[in-house]
């Protein structure tokens, strides 16, 4: 193949989606491809690296296939690039034949409600990258001193950090979790986390799999009420269809009713059916009052009563949505598109421009979800791009500043060599130290 007959193509974002997206263009055969891919953090991953809680190696093991798909001679790594500073979109819309958005979304939904803005409230948006070492948390502050936290929100997030703040410090140590973070954990407080649902056990967003794990808890006391777990099951009796998520889901939790563990210091508990009113607090966070609600037929509404819980630490974990980047336009946290193809403020598909992953679909899905998705999105491009424009593009001169896949491998080595016999990796947490660790 030569380079001159391939179609350029640059992948924003070195996330899942982002790589999935690289994948099926290097896979396809239909077509000679070049693919750049373009990331602003010194390092790749996205969410593997920077999500995925340390407690769960496993799900890190994709990065494996990322490792394979870098590999390909066909394919560049620029980290350490941003767009709308280093380059624009104009001028990779002029450098490439398209330009592929896997750009997330990072920044955490607020609740909307009084006093999220006090010293020990904060999103997890904020709180998982702390933990994961991402540079731009490095010099985030969590104060762990306090004895009671409380998640709100009943996904995997909440979860993951729920999770996180319950278990005992020592658990964590051969994790690949920020070293500063462990720090912090170690010298903190936490006995008594909460996570709350604003829905029932029925409605929850928590996976199974993510459930059942709590069984294997070995320091941690799970509390999930067999009353709110019986009265769900009542509940589930006059659904017509019962999904089998749900149906996976509820046997989970009536198994932590009975064979959760017990007996340790430390407890993570799951309440259900309070919706967050305001985070109380002085100079700090105190506690949280909440709505209590209920079922009237199939519908979730407040009963008129409310609970105050005390809480040292809030952590809302209700999703996720984005800022965009310049020159894309955005709808609802998303970038606006149609299947993957981004739309003017018209509605029409502006040439060229695709979008996979969160920044794509929302904030939903597990990885995995970004494979198949980024595989359609880049069939789509595909064939929009028919014989090509005939203009040959270059693809654009990598700044000098920009970490190549050369580069991210020594970072990757110096941090797996940090992590000894112990530990998987420690990660660099500042900035500057990723970037004189790719030289
Ligand atoms: P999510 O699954 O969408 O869950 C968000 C939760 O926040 C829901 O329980 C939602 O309740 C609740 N919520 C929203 N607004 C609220 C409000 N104003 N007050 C109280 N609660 C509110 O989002 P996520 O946990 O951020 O996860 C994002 C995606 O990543 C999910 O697809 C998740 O499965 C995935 N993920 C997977 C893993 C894993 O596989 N281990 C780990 C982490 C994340 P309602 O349902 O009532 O709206």
């Amino acid at each position: 193949m030569s380079a001159l007959s391939a179609v350029r193509i640059v992948i924003v974002g070195a996330g899942p989606a982002g790589y999935f997206a690289a994948q099926a263009l290097l896979n396809q055969e239909d077509k000679p491809v070049l693919v750049d891919m373009i990331e602003k953090l010194p390092t790749p991953w996205g969410l593997v690296r920077s999500g995925v809680a340390p407690d769960h190696p496993k799900i890190r093991t994709v990065s494996k296939v990322f490792e394979k798909i870098s590999e390909d001679p066909r394919f560049r790594l620029m980290a350490n690039v941003e767009i709308g500073k280093d380059v624009t979109v104009a001028q990779l819309q002029d450098a490439y034949d398209a330009v592929v958005f896997a750009s997330g979304a990072d920044l955490g939904r607020t609740l909307g409600i009084p006093g999220e803005d006090l010293p020990g409230a904060m999103t997890a948006a904020e709180f998982v990258p702390w933990y994961n070492a991402h540079p731009d948390f490095a010099d985030f502050k969590v104060n762990l001193s306090g004895k009671r936290a409380i998640v709100i929100g009943a996904g995997n997030v909440a979860m993951d950090v729920g999770r996180l703040l319950a278990v005992e410090p020592e658990e964590l140590a051969s994790t690949d979790i920020s070293d500063i973070a462990l720090e912090v954990i170690r010298a903190g407080n936490i006995t008594d986390v909460t996570i709350v649902a604003r829905r029932g056990p029925e409605h929850a967003a928590f996976t199974s799999p993510e459930l059942r794990d709590l069984l294997e808890l070995e320091h941690t006391n799970v509390v999930v009420s067999s009353a709110d777990v019986n009265a769900a099951h009542t509940r589930l009796e006059s659904w017509e269809v019962i999904p089998k998520d749900v149906r996976q889901n509820m046997e989970a939790f009536t198994k932590l009713t009975t064979d959760a563990p017990t007996g340790n210091r430390r407890t993570l508990e799951i309440k259900f059916f309070l919706a967050p009113l305001k985070i109380i607090g002085t100079n700090h966070v105190e506690a949280v009052r909440f709505a209590v609600n209920g079922i009237r037929g199939t519908d979730v509404v407040a009963t008129g009563e409310e609970v105050t819980f005390p809480a040292d630490l809030v952590v809302s974990a209700v999703g996720y949505t984005s800022e965009g980047i310049d020159g894309l336009p955005l709808e609802r946290g998303k970038v606006r598109n149609l299947d993957g193809r981004v739309q003017d403020e018209t509605g029409a598909h502006i040439p060229g421009m695709y979008v996979v992953g969160w920044a794509k679909r929302g904030p939903s899905g597990v990885i995995g979800t970004n494979k198949s998705d980024a595989t359609q999105v880049m069939e789509r491009l595909l064939e929009d791009l028919g014989t090509g424009s005939g203009v040959p593009r270059n693809g654009i001169t990598p700044p000098p500043h920009a970490i190549d896949l050369a580069g991210w491998k020594l970072i990757n080595e110096r941090e797996i060599a940090r992590g000894g016999e112990t530990r998987p990796r420690v990660k660099f947490p500042i900035r500057t130290e990723l970037i004189q660790n790719a030289r």
